[in-house]
């Protein structure tokens, strides 16, 4: 139940339920010195924030620099024999003993690397994160993902073994050969994108011919992209499997894979990566901190205290948060949160600033009953930020309906959006399976005459 707990590794993969989120964020910043020292040895952080007087307070991190995803893409751009990482890789290659990648969804990916202490970290990192979500001895745990490379792949499998569950990495295989082993195995666990989870479920149903809850799936933990937060999506994963428990989990691969996960209370994401990563919370505007205080936003910004092989300082995660609570009838010390959008896929309708992740949340909150869950806001061309007119809204109808018979909630639902976001959205409804799912990430927005995921 608490948070005090040793790794198979031995290193502790959380800090003691006695200490204050307070007391955490004094010793990361103690730590955050030693990280100073360590990266000006190296000339690419030298340039960076090598003039900088040593972080004495958690308000003077304002001041460092941030890094961002551009200046980590444009480091490997130039090849160099010596650092296939480029630039802000600062092990050298002997030293590496894995290499995992961006997903890509949002560009070209990037590339990280892990020294074996790296590793070890990692997977007392990602463990601590599966524990809270739920993993632990005796539990079978499907891993859908088919992609080895990316966060989502071996750095999760690492951590549902360090978390104690039996791996079943099922993902890679024909979708009738997942749905077999789901049976067979008697999976417990499923670890699956929100829109995945959903899909194969019904997906499970056909192949298998019996309903999703008699398998043995009883908890869901949703990753990769946001959306298990929201009530409707939430409730439509319980019902799909017949699970008890969804748990959000949330990570990056340019940081560590998994930094937040949802304890059994079900309020929020805690952070779980700590002592290894320091997060802070800004306004992306003025940059100034934002107290972790329920019902606050703002963007997460990371910094690896322990990573050797490729740290980075204040990165700019793009990821809005809500703090959802500061206590927790777990005893976890940290904060929760709920991931509310991304800062780059802010779109903005006649100077009103609007998420597409808050639109999904108004328009399920009003027409679930007619709707999937998944829906889509299709724009001209990638950099496509603002609408003059009403934002194209697909979204798919529940199995079986007809635009006809959804046509009364779904004016309903455009009215809440205009009413509670001040947007206007034109929603166009589109029968069951006409929009395409990922088994990995699923993007809120496309681009017209593309399939995403072709
Ligand atoms: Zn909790």
């Amino acid at each position: 139940m608490n948070g005090a707990r040793m790794s198979q590794t031995g290193l502790e993969t959380s800090p003691p339920s006695t200490v204050s989120w307070e007391q955490l964020q004094e010793h990361q910043v103690a730590m955050f010195r030693d990280l100073q020292n360590r990266l000006t040895q190296h000339e690419v952080w030298r340039s960076r924030i090598g003039h900088l007087q040593p972080v004495d307070a958690y308000a003077a991190l304002r001041d460092v620099p941030f890094t961002t995803k551009h200046d980590l893409r444009d480091a490997q751009v130039e090849p160099d024999p010596t650092k296939p990482l480029g630039a802000f890789q600062l092990a050298s290659t002997d030293q590496l003993v894995q290499i995992t990648s961006s997903s890509g969804t949002t560009g070209a990916p990037t590339y990280f690397g892990v020294t074996a202490n790296d590793l070890d970290r990692w997977r007392a990192g990602i463990g601590n994160a599966y524990r809270t979500a739920g993993v632990e001895p005796g539990t079978i745990v499907a891993l859908t993902t088919g992609m080895a490379i990316v966060a989502g792949g071996m750095p999760y499998a690492d951590g549902i073994r360090s978390a104690g569950g039996a791996l079943a990495w099922i993902g890679g295989q024909t979708t009738a050969r997942m749905a077999t082993a789901m049976q067979r195995l008697r999976v417990s666990v499923l670890v699956a994108t929100a829109s995945f989870a959903t899909h194969f479920a019904n997906r499970c149903e056909e192949l298998l011919g019996v309903p999703a809850p008699e398998l043995a799936v009883r908890t869901v933990i949703a990753g990769g992209e946001p959306g298990a937060g929201v009530p409707h999506i939430r409730q439509s994963i319980l019902d799909a499997w017949g699970a008890t428990r969804v748990s959000e989990f949330m990570g990056l691969g340019d940081v560590l894979p998994a930094l937040w996960a949802e304890c059994e209370a079900g309020g929020g994401m805690h952070f779980t990566a700590a002592p290894d990563v320091l997060v802070e919370l800004i306004d992306p505007e003025t940059h100034e901190h934002v107290p972790w205080e329920p019902g606050a936003t703002g963007e997460a910004i990371y910094t690896t205290l322990t990573r050797e092989a490729c740290p980075v300082v204040r990165f700019r995660s793009g990821d809005q948060l809500l703090v959802t609570g500061v206590e927790c009838a777990c005893g976890r010390t940290a904060p929760t949160v709920r991931c509310v959008g991304r800062t780059d896929d802010m779109l903005i309708y006649k100077a009103m600033n609007v998420y597409p992740s808050s639109i999904r949340e108004v328009v399920l909150d009003t027409a679930s009953d007619v709707l999937s869950g998944t829906m889509r806001i299709r724009k001209e061309t990638k950099d496509q930020v603002r609408f003059d007119t009403p934002l194209p809204l697909e979204v798919e109808l529940r199995e079986g309906l007809d635009a006809a018979t959804a046509e009364g909630p779904l004016r309903a639902a455009a009215d809440a959006v205009s009413e509670r976001l001040r947007v206007r959205v034109a929603i166009e409804p589109r029968t069951h399976g006409e929009i395409p799912i990922s088994d990995y990430k699923n993007a809120l927005t496309y681009v017209e005459g593309t399939n995403p995921y072709a």
